[in-house]
């Protein structure tokens, strides 16, 4: 690990650039930057792409929030062997049974670790503010951070998040990677002198603003909920009938159409609102790496573990480094960016045991 002074150093001309970033957004970044919100068509289960996301707040329609997450009723038929299921894993194989080939190109090399939380690390639920890991994962977590940098990259506010995970070793990286903050020192820091980067730092006063807006606009539709992400709001439909996402939309939609700065994009069962900067959780794990001495080495193998379509931005960043691996958690063939799939959350922290156990033995052996 770095040392911390200098990453807070990095991170404050960081700030300095993002804040940048959100003004001036096209100059800065290349165009492999731009973002692509991967969606569902309604032939297909493969994502297709949206221009930007300027354009996208007219897209989201109720085929794409029907797609956006298997229904509980069609759940039953993800543990089949299918033959389009062993086609697919054979594209993406179980991390858990290539082990081995994956830690074969670790050697020598700095594993760092990215891990999304909901459906990561904690089941998906029907009450997000209820989405506690278990206490067998966060041993898992805990136990891996002390070997390799480990970073939380989440859709949710950092806060939360860090509520849920409770270990200070940690990097969170909360609202999608827009607001990032590296592990609490042992002194106490006042203020925010910890944060390493907040990109969309110019978008709080609007956000709070659209949030309150949109609290009101959708009281009468059961079940929706708004979740006040800092940097990006998440409307969760989740609990709503069905019947009901067509209004839900249209609402929030019409809120939206005020603001062309934010953007909105879709998850697992929950409607995305974010600002339309260009950066994303592909961004804020190049950002992370940066940080910790790594944009150019070739001394590193970072390992990102996701389940949803944001997680998709930092598994093409891997990628396109060539560099490391992406695994998706997934029980159903999605099209992804990711090398290797596990099956669910229960799965994941068997990795993370296996990475701690690998570690052991080869400190033993030296
Ligand atoms: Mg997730």
């Amino acid at each position: 690990m770095t040392n911390p002074n200098a990453l807070i150093s990095d991170a404050q001309s960081a700030i300095a650039m993002a804040i940048t970033t959100a003004v001036n957004t096209s100059s800065i970044f290349p165009s492999t930057y731009n973002i692509n919100i991967p969606l569902f068509s309604r032939n297909s289960k493969f994502p297709m792409s949206i221009e930007n996301a300027k354009n996208s707040n007219g897209w989201v329609t109720v085929d794409a929030m029907r797609a956006s997450s298997p229904t509980r009723s069609s759940s039953s038929s993800e543990d089949e062997d299918t033959d389009e299921k062993k086609a697919w894993i054979g594209k993406h194989p179980s991390a858990l049974g290539e082990f081995e080939e994956i830690m074969s190109a670790a050697k020598m090399k700095q594993v760092v670790i990215f891990l999304d939380y909901d459906g990561t690390l904690s089941p998906i639920v029907e009450n997000p503010d209820q989405a506690y890991m278990a206490p067998e994962m966060r041993e898992a977590v805990k136990n891996v951070a002390k070997y390799f940098p480990t970073a939380i990259v989440s859709g949710r506010c950092r806060a939360k998040v860090y509520n849920f995970v409770r270990l200070s070793e940690l990097y969170y990286a909360g609202s999608h990677g827009m607001d990032i903050k590296g592990p609490s020192s042992r002194k106490h820091k006042k203020g925010n002198q910890n944060v390493l980067c907040q990109p969309a730092k110019e978008f709080l006063p609007m956000m709070t603003e659209v949030n309150e807006i949109l609290q009101e606009k959708i009281k009468g539709i059961t079940g929706a909920n708004v979740e006040n992400n800092k940097f990006c709001l998440s409307v969760h439909y989740r609990c709503v009938e069905e019947e009901s996402w067509s209004d839900l939309a249209d609402r929030v939609k019409s809120v939206l159409k005020d603001y062309p700065k934010l953007r909105l994009s879709q998850g697992r069962k929950v409607l995305e609102i974010r600002p339309t900067i260009k950066w994303d959780k592909g961004k804020a794990i190049e950002f992370l790496l940066e940080s910790l001495g790594y944009a150019n080495s070739k001394d590193v193998l970072p390992i990102y573990i996701g389940d949803d379509r944001t997680d998709e931005d930092a598994f093409r960043v891997l990628r396109n480094r060539g560099q490391g691996f992406g695994i998706l958690v997934s029980k159903i063939p999605k099209a992804t960016d990711a090398i290797y799939s596990l099956q669910k959350p229960l799965e994941v922290m068997y990795f993370l045991q296996r990475l701690v156990t690998w570690k052991r033995s080869i400190l033993r052996s030296h």
